[in-house]
């Protein structure tokens, strides 16, 4: 039997919606420091529980409101529904009760009068415009939340007791939500034969992109404290949740070359695939999500061989190299992945950012099991490799480009921002 979001339910939820996103930046997220204290994963729950309601309400009222029928479709149905049932999971978490001294230690010491807790402006029972500022979009002071605890004393037992229940709570919403990308795709594939439609608009384009990338930073804060909550009884050096302060960009990328080679090897039965030749300093580290990086340089690279083999034909005994080279700069560490695949004609450059553009005639069975940020992916059919990889580099204020040579082969960009201060990009 599945699950029903109550009239009620919907109406806590358009409330919600009424309130903007709160971006997170990298930096903000690595305050929290390699062991977080009891303290300052409650406070970061605290964040959480306020801010990802809002993000999933968003979410639930725009799969509500797809135009030309495609909100009735049933897997689109199915994923607002599994929207709602997290959002109503995380607002009815019983909070603990805290004695006045240890809520104190929580506010840390008092910087400006009235700093007022945001969690009053989410109460249902206040209507939008009572958060004070006219408008009544308020969004969370971030600044407070992930500022660093100075908690060298014990906190009451009941803290670290939350803190356990509400990271199983989002490990049971995070696995909830794996099939969304499948599911989603899904859903448009039976409304564009419904509506006997080639191509998604540019309505539905963007939809995808606020929504996949919406999806992206919901998984982001709750990946990130999942692990920070594992991490709080077992350090692991260089890391601050899922952020690797020293992601080794050499070592991703022959890594990903390696995969990629392997499920190139594996599809169009090769005995060796395409040569790829990285050129990188091997000691270049910058603060990311490893798992990220590994996704843009996997899909881009899958992007590249297939291209190769294809132009050149599966038969011959040698093809020409791509190369990925790997540049430091002050701002970006830009890689370019080159190849002599033939190129992609110009007219089509467009249609390359758009989800389910693919040359692949038949597109493989959709696995639901099948998740977009794991690299269980096959070779190329599903057209999600380049536009979910551009989401991942704008995530941290980074870009993917893509320039051709038709006749010869094609550039990929990947810059990625090593600053890191940019806020995540909130529609
Ligand atoms: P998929 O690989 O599943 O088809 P992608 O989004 O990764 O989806 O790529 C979309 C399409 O863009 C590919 O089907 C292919 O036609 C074209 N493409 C992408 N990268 C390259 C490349 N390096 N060389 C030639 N064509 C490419
Ligand atoms: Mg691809």
């Amino acid at each position: 039997m599945s699950w029903k979001p109550s009239e009620r339910l919907m109406q806590t939820i358009a409330h919600y919606a009424s309130f903007p996103p709160t971006g997170v930046s990298l930096r903000q997220m690595v305050q929290f420091g390699e062991k977080p204290s009891t303290g300052t994963l409650f406070r970061a729950s605290q964040f959480l529980s306020e801010e990802l309601p809002v993000r999933l309400a968003h979410r639930v009222e725009e799969l509500t409101r797809l135009p030309d029928g495609l909100n009735e479709m049933t897997s689109i149905k199915k994923v607002r529904d599994w929207y709602a049932q997290s959002f109503e999971e995380i607002t009815t978490l019983p909070r603990p009760e805290l004695d006045s001294d240890t809520r104190k230690r929580l506010l840390g010491p008092p910087k400006k009068p009235a700093n007022k807790l945001s969690t009053a402006t989410r109460n249902p029972s206040l209507k939008p415009d009572d958060s004070g500022n006219g408008s009544g979009k308020a969004g969370l002071n971030t600044r407070r939340y992930f500022a660093p605890l100075d908690d060298g004393q014990d906190w009451p037992p009941v803290l670290a007791e939350y803190n356990r229940k509400f990271s199983r709570m989002l490990e049971i919403i995070k696995r909830r939500h794996d099939p969304v990308v499948t599911t989603v795709a899904q859903g448009i594939n039976e409304w564009k034969r419904r509506q006997q439609r080639m191509q998604i608009d540019s309505s539905i384009q963007s939809f995808l992109d606020r929504f996949y990338m919406s999806r992206i930073g919901i998984r982001m804060l709750i990946g990130q404290h999942i692990a920070l909550t594992e991490q709080s009884s077992h350090r692991h050096p260089n890391y601050v949740g899922i952020i690797c302060t020293k992601t080794n960009v050499k070592e991703l990328a022959e890594e990903a070359i390696e995969n990629a080679r392997f499920v190139c090897e594996d599809h169009y039965g090769l005995f060796d695939a395409p040569k790829v030749q990285l050129f990188c300093p091997p000691n270049l580290t910058f603060m990311y999500v490893p798992g990220h990086l590994s996704h843009m340089l996997f899909e881009t690279l899958k992007n590249s061989l297939r291209a190769v083999v294809e132009t050149h034909g599966a038969e011959k005994e040698e093809f020409p190299v791509t190369k990925v080279i790997v540049a430091e700069g002050k701002e970006d560490i830009t890689i370019k992945i080159s190849d002599e695949g033939g190129g992609i004609p110009r007219s089509a450059i467009p249609l390359v950012w758009t989800y389910m553009y693919t040359t692949v005639d038949t597109t493989p069975e959709l696995d639901p099991g099948f998740n977009a940020s794991d690299f269980k992916a096959p070779m190329a059919g599903f057209g999600y490799g380049l536009p979910i990889s551009r989401l991942y580099a704008r995530y941290f204020g980074g870009d993917l480009k893509l320039i051709s040579m038709e006749g010869y082969g094609t550039d990929v960009y990947l810059h990625l921002n090593r600053l890191s201060s940019s806020s995540e990009p909130l529609q």
